[in-house]
């Protein structure tokens, strides 16, 4: 599969960078994970937006799916100008406000997450975990026909069931929006140590940081996740395309 970054700042956009956004596509099917503010302008870059049929948001923070109503849209103008005949899936949690106009929406079809459930889209199957955060919120695993696995933790403070759930995948995408020395536990995130930790202990291939904060050096967060041995630890920046 490839998988693409389309955005991944914490809060809110950095210049033109959205905030949270995943690609993923083979077989000329492609799934998006989270549509944070920006995503659905920046994700045309790659794909026509009438071409994203399945939409997985983790939770409705504005940055993980501030940008879902401008896909709801694009999909109800592509329908009644009969340029689509599918409605929009979207998948999230059952608790949000937001989830009452996707459920009333005509050309939007709303697809319930629940931590024991998972669902097949052309090569894909995804499953999820319940993350730890303030809101309903759950990680994502992407397995495709051929064995390859992509997670993305979303928002959570580190648990070690977010290790077996991670465990052995070829890209792990971790948002830690905190430097090292910062508490999440409180408010459901991960800081970077802890990023690296879990990056280490689910032996995955590679791991990218996400969910950037805006502030500080973002090189001495990368420096806090490299200090638990482990394989390739990267930042995630907009535009990177990973094949697995
Ligand atoms: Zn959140």
């Amino acid at each position: 599969m490839k998988v693409i970054i389309i955005g991944m700042w914490n809060s809110f956009p950095k210049g033109l960078e959205p905030t949270s956004g995943y690609l993923v596509q083979k077989d000329g099917v492609s799934i998006l994970l989270d549509a944070g503010s920006g995503v659905a302008a920046n994700v045309q870059k790659y794909t026509s937006i009438h071409d994203i049929d399945h939409i997985f948001l983790s939770h409705y923070h504005h940055d993980h799916a501030g940008d879902i109503e401008a896909f709801m849209l694009a999909r109800k103008m592509a329908r009644q100008l009969k340029r689509v005949d599918r409605n929009l899936k979207i998948y999230g949690p059952e608790s949000g406000t937001i989830v009452k106009t996707i459920r009333r929406a005509k050309y939007s079809t709303f697809m319930p997450i629940r931590a024991q459930k998972h669902y097949t889209v052309g090569p894909f199957q995804i499953e999820f975990h319940r993350n730890e955060h303030p809101v309903e919120t759950y990680a994502m695993r992407v397995t495709d026909n051929e064995g390859s696995v992509f997670v993305h933790t979303s928002d959570s403070s580190y648990r070690s069931s977010l290790v077996r759930f991670a465990f052995g995948a070829d890209l792990l995408i971790i948002d830690c929006k905190l430097y090292e020395g910062f508490d999440g536990k409180v408010d459901g995130h991960m800081n970077a140590e802890q990023a690296g930790r879990l990056a280490s202990k689910s032996d995955v291939q590679m791991t990218l940081l996400a969910n950037l904060p805006h502030h500080g050096e973002l090189e001495v967060l990368l420096d806090s996740a490299k200090q638990h041995p482990t394989n390739v630890v990267r930042l995630a920046e907009a535009g990177m395309k990973i094949e697995i």
